[in-house]
């Protein structure tokens, strides 16, 4: 949203005003220890809540939030262990946590090898964690209330 009035006031007023067009904003995490740190530059390409059995286990939460960047707008500083597995559609993915603190915070799918994805929890600007729609709903536990407003997909789009 381009504007001739570009002013220094106009700027400090865009940044109050959150969610509409955030591209180019850094968003920023971490893991419990600190130890690993990551930045991701512009507005996810997607961001699911997602209820597989999977990242149940792997998160020790009943479901998971994820946001997806294209892998080159992500980086990530420190050293993480990984734990590869097949999906049930035979994808492999792999999850990246930290060695030290056990936060889950990346995960990979074969099935899209251009994106990353970053757990919502280890993400700063809580603000822009704004998932879209929920995932392997056919997955989730009975307790677990979902947004109205939000597709339900029986499996990953
Ligand atoms: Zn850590
Ligand atoms: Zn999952």
């Amino acid at each position: 949203m381009g504007s001739r009035l570009d002013t220094k006031s106009d700027i400090q007023i865009k940044r109050k005003t959150s969610g509409a067009n955030m591209s180019g904003e850094v968003l920023t995490g971490q893991c419990l220890c600190g130890a690993i740190t990551c930045t991701a530059t512009g507005d996810p390409v997607s961001t699911v809540n997602c209820h597989c059995s999977d990242c149940r286990r792997a998160t020790g939460a009943v479901f998971s939030t994820v946001l997806y960047f294209q892998k080159e707008r992500v980086q990530i500083i420190g050293v993480y262990s990984g734990f590869d597995h097949a999906s049930d559609r035979g994808t492999n993915v792999s999850r990246m946590f930290c060695p030290t603190c056990g936060s889950q915070m990346f995960a990979r799918a074969s099935g899209w090898p251009d994106l990353i994805g970053i757990r919502a929890g280890c993400i700063k600007q809580t603000e822009r964690i704004i998932p879209q729609r929920n995932v392997f709903v056919c997955s989730k536990i009975e307790s677990t209330a979902l947004d109205p407003v939000l597709p339900r997909i029986d499996g990953m789009p």
